[in-house]
């Protein structure tokens, strides 16, 4: 096995993670050899650190060693540095989101073909447990067929950094978090998008969101509704998921929830109506006791190895990628979507 020489570009809170947390783990497939950071701070923090540090792009692009390229820059220079490295003939791996849109990324895409070199993006949250629980329930029907999807995230800590504030670097919540969750989501259903309605938030005050909530409805019926928000001092779950036959939720990256499903008991009394407020209801009364039971959530699964694993076998097997191009694309024209929808 020889494993493939990395240089990673950009070397702040995602490139240091990459090197440090991420790419060890493979570590008999892939090797840092070094790391660039236009910014002299950063580069001094990596030189600690046992690789080389390149004072320059071209240093990086000519390095005859360096067979792969990791972009852990901010997204507006994620379409030049991919496609210069794909040009010097290296592959790239590519953080998220791809690009500032999808020209961008056919840009991209155009040079990988011609250069027939591996151009992938790291979806990492594709491999989170609590999207894989989701899955699995989506796909064995746990709770029947699933016909609502909530899936959120909600800080209380505002939008993160600096470019992060700004339009022109690709700032704004919806092409940060909201590229997770729509990774997520495509990644799950089985189905085209059908309509998407969104607004955006600009509760703090910034040139771009700080959140969004995106309400997405897919050709089978399914509809999905997707927040982002970084205003939230108590948080909703993170998955809320309601099928023909049950009720799921996953609270939160810890993983705690249930499932509530139907008990499968032939003799079922009519629920009760309830005191609710200073009214009565039967419509809005739990089911009566015997008709649910709740359950532990089961335990999510990848089919697929891990994303560096799956590089290595890509570049060196030519094994068919976790994460598609076309999938990457399919995101992409959805955050265009959710962009006009929110105009709208
Ligand atoms: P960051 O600001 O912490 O780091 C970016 C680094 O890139 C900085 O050190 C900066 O000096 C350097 N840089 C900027 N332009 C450069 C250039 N042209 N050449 C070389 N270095 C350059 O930002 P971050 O949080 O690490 O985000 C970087 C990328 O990683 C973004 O695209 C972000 O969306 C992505 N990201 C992904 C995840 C994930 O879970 N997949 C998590 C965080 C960030």
């Amino acid at each position: 096995m020889t494993a493939i020489n990395f240089a990673v570009i950009g070397y702040g809170g995602m490139g240091s993670y990459h090197v440090h947390n991420i790419m060890p783990n493979e570590n008999e497939r892939i090797h840092v050899v070094g790391t660039y950071d236009i910014c002299g701070e950063r580069q001094k923090i990596s030189s600690q650190h046992d690789h080389k540090i390149y004072r320059s792009l071209e240093e990086v692009l000519t390095d005859e060693a360096i067979e792969a390229i990791l972009i852990a820059t901010p997204n507006d220079s994620h379409k030049d540095l991919a496609i210069q490295a794909l040009q010097a003939r290296k592959h790239v791996v590519c953080e998220k989101p791809v690009a500032m849109n999808v020209q961008e990324l056919d840009e991209i895409l155009k040079v990988a073909k011609e250069t027939n070199k591996t151009f992938m993006v790291h979806q990492n949250r594709r491999w989170d447990p609590d999207f894989l629980i989701t899955r699995e329930l989506y796909k064995n029907q746990q709770i029947g067929d699933l016909f609502q999807i909530e899936t959120r995230v909600q800080g209380a800590n505002g939008i993160p950094g600096d470019w992060r504030h700004q339009q022109k670097h690709g700032g704004g919540m919806l092409l940060d978090w909201g590229v997770h969750l729509l990774d997520q989501l495509l990644f799950l259903v089985d189905s085209p998008v059908k309509d998407v309605f969104a607004d955006l938030s600009y509760i703090l005050g910034d040139e771009v969101d700080d959140g969004f909530i995106a309400y997405i409805t897919f050709e089978n019926g399914l509809r999905a509704i997707v927040e982002v928000g970084t205003t939230n001092y108590t948080k909703l779950p993170r998955w809320y998921l309601k099928g023909t036959q049950g009720t799921a939720i996953i609270q939160d990256w810890d993983l705690s929830g249930e499932m509530v499903i139907e008990s499968g008991e032939k003799e079922i009394q009519a629920p009760k109506p309830i005191q609710a407020g200073v009214g009565l209801t039967k419509t809005m009364a739990p089911p009566s006791g015997e008709a649910t039971k709740t359950v532990a959530l089961p335990q999510g699964h990848a089919e697929y190895g891990p994303f560096y694993k799956n590089f290595y076998q890509v570049v060196r097997e030519q094994a068919e990628p976790v994460v598609k191009n076309d999938e990457v694309r399919a995101v992409m024209t959805l955050i265009e979507q959710i962009f006009q929808a929110a105009r709208k």
